[in-house]
């Protein structure tokens, strides 16, 4: 497919609007119109500025058949430059979106909402002091989200201000990586690496993370913070042995200052790494939230995407946990995966449900470029998007039905149906954790390889990042390294 650019280079915008409707094809950006034969098939977008206002133009030919869209915005000229870009950015894609609209059947419920957290714009026009009924009419109008989507973005927004409120302002999340798995998942992209094969870095890995821990401390004593929230993930950190999730947890409690800590979560995701004297562990080390993972609970399924447990393990080590005083417990499903139809999903849901979790965090199926499931994914089923919609849908009524709400939500590049990642929970059993991490209010320091410590300046609304090498091998040889590198936490307070 050609793209015919004139007065912009929005090359991303439009390529992420293009795979919303009109998926795999491959496109070709031109900015010479002589280049451009009417009988192929081709998009154009032409901006203008004719002082005060922008105008832009889609055309989008077809197989013969034509559509176009027009749209023209006013502008105040005291805008900031980067103000101006982000109108231009959001015109040009409604004005795609409108023409495409014409021609593709696809239901695109985030409208015109690509690479944006939906809920940060309500954010930001609840603080304009916007009402309720302004806000969903702007997402309707300017962005095309649909009115489901707008209430559940609202929804959402509301409960992360409960939780934002009650932060302090000295406050931070703390987030360490365990980056072993039994197996790595189909679509995994995280960093993991099966732990048989990395048996040898298990022990080394823990000595450098501690060291790093123990140095984190430091920094954090230093900067006069105050931990709010402990995640330790990866990975699957329960796949360590008792002796090794002991010293690990050990260090934390020596290292960490935890007496501001009013969430300290441990994944524990796999079932199959789950065993009465690891919660005991946990629980030892005052851990209180834990996370068990079921994303399916179809034994055909699970094999499909390489997990080595049965669906009555996951309801084993449920029951094990609770009965060892476990009092709040996630589970993460899937919707989408491939190969399951919409029946076996709401089976997911029904079973996990019966279970009664405090949380349950819904993610839609995202085709990562890093995973086994993107290189053979001529192999499998994927879902379509109106089944995953209705998954989603049924998922939203579902959760209402059983008295759990929505309190954080994310999206994903390459997630299908372009639609939504969602936790809901009983009430008052939000993660902290997951909500400052969205909604970037609060800095997270993380340790770890493959840990990116995310630094919020509020005074001045500036985000900056620290990243720890990936690989495991490298992080426990560069560890001192990544010791150096987080120093740069007090350059950029002081
Ligand atoms: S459990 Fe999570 S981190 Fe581990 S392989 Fe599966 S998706 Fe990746």
């Amino acid at each position: 497919m050609k793209v015919y650019l004139e007065g912009h280079r929005y090359e991303y915008e439009i390529e992420n609007m293009i795979h919303l409707f009109f998926t795999n094809k491959k496109i070709e950006f031109i900015y010479d119109k002589y280049q451009l034969n009417e009988t192929d098939i081709f998009i154009s977008s032409i901006l203008k500025n004719t002082g005060g206002q922008i105008s832009v133009s889609t055309r989008i030919v077809l197989n013969g058949d034509v559509k176009e869209n027009n749209i023209i915005q006013k502008y105040d000229s005291s805008m900031s430059p980067d103000e101006y870009s982000k109108l231009c950015k959001s015109a040009v894609k409604l004005s795609f979106y409108r023409a495409a609209k014409q021609v593709s059947p696809v239901n695109v419920p985030w409208g015109t909402l690509t690479g944006i957290r939906p809920t940060k714009i309500v954010h930001s026009l609840i603080q304009e002091g916007r009402s309720d009924k302004e806000i969903e009419k702007i997402l309707l109008e300017q962005y095309e989200v649909s009115t489901e989507k707008a209430k559940l973005a609202l929804d959402v927004a509301y409960n992360e201000l409960k939780i934002l409120k009650q932060s302090q302002p000295n406050s931070i999340g703390l987030y360490i990586g365990i980056p072993f798995c039994p197996t790595r998942c189909l679509y995994c992209s995280f960093v993991s690496n099966s732990v048989q094969r990395a048996q040898k870095f298990i022990e080394p890995y823990m000595e450098a993370l501690i060291r790093e821990i123990q140095h984190t401390g430091t920094i954090i004593n230093n900067m006069g913070w105050q931990v709010e929230s402990i995640y330790i993930g990866g990975g699957t950190p329960t796949v360590l042995t008792p002796v090794f999730l002991e010293k690990l947890l050990s260090a934390v409690c020596a290292h960490i200052n935890l007496q501001s800590v009013k969430e300290f979560t441990v994944e524990a995701g796999r079932p199959d790494t789950i065993d009465q004297e690891k919660l005991r562990i946990i629980k030892k080390y005052g851990a209180s939230r834990l996370s068990i993972n079921p994303q399916t609970m179809n034994l055909s399924t699970l094999q499909t995407i390489g997990r080595c447990h049965m669906p009555e393990d996951i309801v084993k080590s449920f029951g094990m946990a609770r009965s060892l005083g476990f009092g709040n417990i996630n589970m993460d499903v899937i919707a989408g995966l491939p190969d399951e139809t919409v029946d076996m999903y709401k089976n997911t849901l029904i079973q996990v449900q019966e279970l009664d979790p405090e949380s349950v965090t819904v993610h839609t199926m995202s085709i990562k470029r890093a995973s086994r499931l993107n290189e053979k994914i001529d192999e499998y089923t994927i879902t379509q998007a109106n089944a995953v919609q209705d998954m989603l849908l049924f998922t939203q009524q579902f959760m209402r039905e059983h008295n759990k709400y929505p309190y954080y939500m994310y999206r994903q590049k390459n997630i299908l149906g372009n639609l939504e990642n969602v936790g809901y929970c009983k009430p008052n059993f939000e993660c902290i954790y997951n909500v400052q991490i969205m909604e970037e209010k609060q800095s997270i320091i993380a340790v770890g390889c493959g840990a990116v410590t995310k630094m919020v300046n509020l005074e001045n609304n500036r985000i900056e990042r620290i990243f720890n090498v990936k690989d495991v091998e490298e992080y426990i040889k560069r560890i001192d390294e990544m010791l150096i590198r987080k120093n740069k936490i007090y350059e950029y307070f002081s």
